[in-house]
């Protein structure tokens, strides 16, 4: 099994107040679980890690190494990470990870790094205390072993984003997980996200866009509500569900779109802070 939980929906910047309360005012970040183990898996770093740093320390668990995998590097998805609370904690290792095929990054390190520089930041990263271990990997897929000896493949592939992002395909045991967000698709849905997704049992896709807003949205990175069903049907996954809700979308609107998304694909819903979905 894999166990998803929303920590963070919100596409941009954060927002609060009473309007955004049933959604969330977190940017994103999202925990995958392997049941039955502590190991946890995290992609990006938005805001939302604070609170899953928390939910971590409360845990019961020896729970001393943790991978972050990172879909790109806009604020929004790595602004949370100087408050998370493992990363203080001394004997934690965090492993930051990038994984991709001619993912070009000179330095991983750095791009963390500089969000922490006195000017930006009272703590600089190596003043934190646990071990970091920075894992670009130049590949299209990596295998990793949880301690329960299942093991979790996870599956890149590049899509079109301002500076670059990647989709993730998380597999274990038959179950499968696919997440694509800041995806800014062309005139036709990406065909090679479609065949990343094929057949899974959950996509999690970016809809920041009603189909009209991105008509003047163009360049931003992001897709439609129509573009996410559109893959969703195309690779005949079982569930979708909508994600990076853009900030001026309060919860009034996103309840009314979940319903116009779930009239075109009826195992659709949007992503909520909190919200937990095993598969
Ligand atoms: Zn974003
Ligand atoms: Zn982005």
């Amino acid at each position: 099994m894999l166990s998803i939980k929303f920590y963070g929906v919100r596409g941009s910047i954060s927002v609060s107040g009473d309007e955004y309360r049933e959604f969330g005012g977190n940017t994103t970040c999202i925990q995958i679980m392997v049941s039955d183990t502590s190991r946890i898996g995290i992609l990006d770093a938005g805001t939302g890690i604070r609170q899953l740093g928390k939910d971590i320390m409360a845990l019961d668990t020896d729970q001393s190494e943790i991978f972050i995998a990172f879909s790109h590097f806009h604020w929004d998805h790595i602004q949370g990470l100087p408050f998370f609370a493992p990363a203080y904690v001394k004997e934690m290792k965090i492993n930051i990870l990038a994984l991709g095929h001619n993912r070009k990054i000179e330095n991983l390190k750095d791009i963390f790094g500089m969000q922490m520089q006195r000017e930006f930041f009272p703590i600089t990263m190596d003043e934190m205390g646990a071990t970091f271990n920075f894992l670009s990997i130049n590949k299209h897929s990596e295998v990793f072993m949880p301690p329960d000896g299942i093991p979790v493949k996870m599956t890149a592939a590049k899509h079109n984003h301002p500076g670059g992002a990647y989709s993730y395909r998380y597999e274990r045991d038959g179950h499968c997980v696919v997440i694509s967000t800041d995806i800014e698709h062309g005139e036709e849905v990406d065909p090679n996200i479609v065949a990343l997704a094929k057949n899974a049992d959950l996509l999690v896709h970016d809809a920041q866009y009603t189909t009209e807003e991105l008509k003047t949205k163009k360049g931003w990175g992001h897709s439609s509500y129509d573009q996410a069903i559109k893959v969703a049907q195309k690779a005949n996954v079982k569930k979708l569900i909508i994600t990076h809700h853009d900030p001026e979308h309060n919860d009034d609107f996103l309840r009314k779109m979940e319903k116009w998304c779930q009239q075109r694909f009826s195992n659709c819903e949007f992503a909520r802070e909190g919200m937990i979905v095993d598969v």
